[in-house]
């Protein structure tokens, strides 16, 4: 285990070299891409855009929970695409009969939309994933391990301005001294990343798959969405290595623009021309918030979208696998077995060894119901409230309850209500390391103690019960202020960073 001194990072620098490394790092931001739009409204063809927030050193890594993370990929990969792939699992832990969805209504209605389009037939057998799986260090005295956080299945973000943030800091490498005061920034310590070229080939993948000339990807997108570059970089990409056109809609143009042949259900989406153009696979970048959600409209043309020929990504069993329940059953006994280990259903090429499958757990915190055992699950919850963190069905940050909150929050929420949450126990990562983080507008970087969330991007391809191809497609470090307690970069509380690996 790397005995590296989280306290000592960064190295010490001159207030000048700190000046020097913001110039250098927001002048690469804005140079190559690097950006969000302003906050406000913006013009339908934008004139502006402002660097995204990042920090102006990598964080240390150790190599060995860095390459662990990266080998655990191609396993949940093929663990949630197979959770996907289960229905009789979904209908039991999201459904509205006995699962999660009957206390939350997000959760509800996605399932019974499924539900309903599975009864009247589904013309397309696969799905795509583009994942994020999230980690923390995790330190116990002077032992660190690896951590996961959550696991994303839809809309996971910051693909391309990852890699970019990884070569800002390359670039600092080279064009400054100042990172000669640690002898650990050195670029062969920083790991590569191709983030961006390795989520665009899931996209690529599925567009070949569906194999029909001319066809687009839709990306469905959120209205007034600030972090559209992180999702041109994927359009630049698919245009211009693999020659796929790109869409982008929200699901208000959708309701009117979105076409589904009754004959073939072929999905067609209308051109300003009124010529119409035929859809491949169908990214949401939206979608993952009832907030996306708020007429049943929304709701018709994401069912409609579903039951198209377009592959999606995700479908909605696809979706709600990515539930914080389903990673919290994932912990109970027997069920990683079910999805990794089930020879007669998978073929024995295809399970995993009893060493693999200590490894995922051993990625894991401890994790229960709110509603295990009658009272049990509450009573423990406070307990151990300033050890743990409450999760409902929700994405995109800012929905969890912590530690002394935990308690109060406890006596608001009924008996009914407490299906739809689950607890976790609180990663610790190492403490006393800093960093300097910079926004758009704000002046001088802000020298502050820091946590830094480690993100793994994979794919999968996967249909009719089998993986079709799968691979690990980068990472993302997010790192966010000690005293924050989420980490969401959009809704402002973290920075985009990368890593040194020590
Ligand atoms: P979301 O889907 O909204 O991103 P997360 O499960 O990732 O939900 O929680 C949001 C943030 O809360 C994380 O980025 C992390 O900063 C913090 N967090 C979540 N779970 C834990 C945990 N077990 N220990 C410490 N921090 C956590
Ligand atoms: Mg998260
Ligand atoms: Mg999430």
């Amino acid at each position: 285990m790397s005995a590296f001194d989280f306290t000592q990072w960064p190295p010490l620098i001159s207030d000048k070299d700190r000046e020097i490394l913001q110039f250098r790092a927001t002048s690469y931001a804005l140079a190559h891409g690097l950006l969000y739009l302003p906050p406000g409204a913006q013009p339908s063809a934008p004139t502006s855009a402002i660097h995204a927030p990042i920090s102006l050193f990598p964080t240390p890594f150790p190599r060995d929970l860095f390459k662990q993370a990266q080998k655990l990929q191609s396993i949940y990969n093929i663990l949630y695409s197979r959770i996907a792939m289960d229905t009789e699992f979904l209908d039991q832990t999201m459904g509205t009969e006995v699962g999660v969805g009957q206390v939350d209504e997000f959760t509800g209605k996605l399932w019974s939309g499924w539900l309903d389009l599975r009864e009247k037939g589904l013309v397309q057998p696969l799905h795509l994933g583009l994942f994020r799986s999230d980690y923390l260090l995790h330190q116990r005295d002077s032992d660190l391990s690896l951590k996961q956080v959550e696991f994303n299945t839809i809309s996971s973000s910051f693909g391309a301005l990852s890699q970019k943030t990884a070569e800002m800091h390359r670039s600092l490498e080279t064009s400054t001294n100042v990172y000669h005061a640690s002898a650990n920034l050195t670029a062969s310590k920083f790991p590569s990343n191709h983030s961006t070229s390795d989520l665009v080939k899931g996209l690529a993948a599925a567009h070949l798959a569906y194999n029909v000339d001319g066809s687009r990807i839709l990306f469905v997108v959120q209205a007034g969405e600030r972090n559209v570059f992180d999702q041109l970089w994927l359009e630049y990409e698919l245009l211009e290595k693999h020659s796929i056109h790109v869409v982008r809609r929200t699901f208000d143009e959708l309701a009117h623009q979105a076409n589904i042949s009754h004959t073939d259900s072929v999905l067609r989406i209308e051109l300003p021309d009124q010529s119409a153009v035929e859809i491949s696979t169908v990214y949401y970048r939206s979608g993952y918030t009832p907030d996306d959600f708020p007429t049943n409209t929304q709701y018709e043309t994401r069912f409609n979208l579903e039951r198209s020929k377009a592959i999606k990504c995700p479908t909605i069993p696809l979706q709600l696998a990515g539930g914080k329940k389903v990673q919290q059953v994932l912990t109970e006994p027997g069920v990683l077995e079910r999805f990794l280990c089930d020879e007669a259903k998978y073929g024995p090429q295809r399970v995993f060894s009893v060493q693999t499958l200590a490894e995922i757990r051993e990625s894991w915190m401890e994790m229960w119901a709110l509603d295990l055992n009658g009272e049990f699950g509450v009573r423990q919850a406070r307990k151990r409230a300033s050890d743990l963190v409450l999760k409902p069905q929700r994405e995109g940050g800012g929905n969890n309850v912590y530690k002394e909150a935990i308690p109060g929050f406890l006596d608001s929420l009924s008996v009914r209500e407490r299906p739809a949450w689950i607890a976790m126990e609180l990663i610790s990562p190492p403490v006393g390391l800093k960093n300097y983080l910079v926004r758009a507008g704000s002046g001088a970087s802000v020298e502050t103690e820091v946590v830094s969330e480690l993100g793994i991007f994979g794919w999968s391809l996967f249909g009719g019960g089998k993986v079709i191809s799968e691979r690990e497609a980068g990472w993302l470090v997010r790192t966010k202020g000690k005293d924050s307690n989420e980490g969401g970069v959009a809704t402002g509380f973290s920075v985009l960073d990368s890593l040194v690996l020590v």
